[in-house]
């Protein structure tokens, strides 16, 4: 195309058009030539393979592709012949197996039932049969907690290690239920007591303290060692066992029970976070120590807890509260940092221990 120029003037050069993606155009529709009908009325016909106007008959396409199920499930809550689903569950890597065994149809007749019975016999797995009692349990035991399902599939694949190991013959079902999702929970850092755990499992305590210290001993063989998580990124396994249960994960939790600001959950976490440091408290139970941050925060943030309150939702006696109390009150300058007292909190506001 021919273009005047002034002097000095460069043709910019053309951009190339790119080329428009291709995609679907969902306009248009298939409409009877003859009828014009819209909306229109058309009838598959599977037998023939044909695309029919239903109301004239006219064969609009021909070799259309069947796109419903061809075959069904025989699970157990297929009843009638209408199970929607054109597959079954996918392989649980949770169980033994593949899970891909032909399974015979209990139809009617003496035969079919017969052959229905004889396969279910020599099927039937035990090992996995347990397991799935038993991760049943931990769904039931994980939904009390309204815990996500990464912690309970983390719980159920504890178990599986567990059983496999062969360290906890003769230990009840419940139990190791128990003491894997105690760990679980440990591991992911949403911690929970030991009381907590046997309120909701009515496992004994000592039974899971005992089954928890089997499980360390399988899982924790070689602690420490580098580990590959799902990112591919190397850490070091920084789960330290039974011995630290932080005190600051538990923090966060009690806080949220006792319907605190945000400012003071996070100013009694980081107080946890110094105690855990500098070694205020050592040798007490997490439980105890969580509690006399969260009083302590409380008073230093103006939202005051009773001990009496914190009691109710950490379980631990409200002068144990106050017996920690004592000490956080006597490192207080150790403790309450510069990023302390600028989340706003005022250690002239903390009362003196009785
Ligand atoms: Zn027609």
């Amino acid at each position: 195309m021919a273009q005047a120029l002034s002097p000095g003037e460069v043709v910019a050069a053309a951009m190339p058009v790119p080329e428009e993606e291709w995609r679907e155009n969902l306009n248009v529709k298939m409409i009877c030539k003859d009828c014009k009908e819209d909306p229109p009325e058309l009838f598959e016909d599977h037998a023939s393979g044909d695309l029919m106007c239903a109301n004239c008959g006219l064969v609009l396409a021909q070799r259309t592709i069947d796109m419903s199920s061809e075959w069904r499930t025989f699970s157990n809550d297929d009843q009638g012949n209408d199970d929607p689903s054109r597959v079954g569950d996918g392989p649980n890597a949770l169980l033994n197996g593949a899970q891909l065994n032909t399974n015979i149809a209990f139809g009617d007749g003496l035969k079919s039932r017969e052959l229905h019975r004889a396969q279910n016999k020599v099927n039937l797995d035990k090992g996995n049969k347990s397991l799935l009692v038993a991760y049943k349990q931990i769904g039931a035991f994980c939904d009390g907690w309204q815990l996500p399902i990464s912690i309970s599939d983390h719980a159920k694949h504890l178990y599986k290690t567990a059983d496999e190991s062969r360290l906890f013959k003769g230990k009840s079902t419940e139990a190791l239920c128990a003491g894997c999702v105690f760990l679980a929970c440990r591991q992911n850092g949403v911690g929970r007591s030991f009381r907590e755990v046997m309120e909701l499992t009515r496992v004994s305590k000592k039974e899971i303290g005992r089954v928890f210290k089997l499980l360390e001993q399988v899982h924790y063989k070689d602690r420490n060692k580098m580990s590959v998580v799902a990112g591919g990124q190397m850490t070091t396994n920084t789960y330290q066992g039974s011995a630290t249960a932080s005190p600051a994960e538990l923090c966060d939790r009690y806080c949220d029970h006792l319907q605190m600001s945000r400012p003071t959950t996070n100013v009694a976490n980081a107080l946890a976070v110094r105690m855990t440091t500098e070694g205020v408290l050592a040798g007490r139970s997490p439980l105890s120590s969580a509690a006399a941050c969260i009083f302590m925060a409380g008073q230093l943030m103006g939202e005051i807890k009773t001990a009496k309150e914190i009691q109710a939702v950490a379980r631990v006696s409200d002068s144990t509260i106050r017996g920690a109390y004592k000490y956080l009150y006597a490192e207080k300058d150790k403790l309450i940092t510069e990023e302390i007292l600028a989340r706003g909190a005022d250690p002239e506001r903390l009362p003196k221990p009785a």
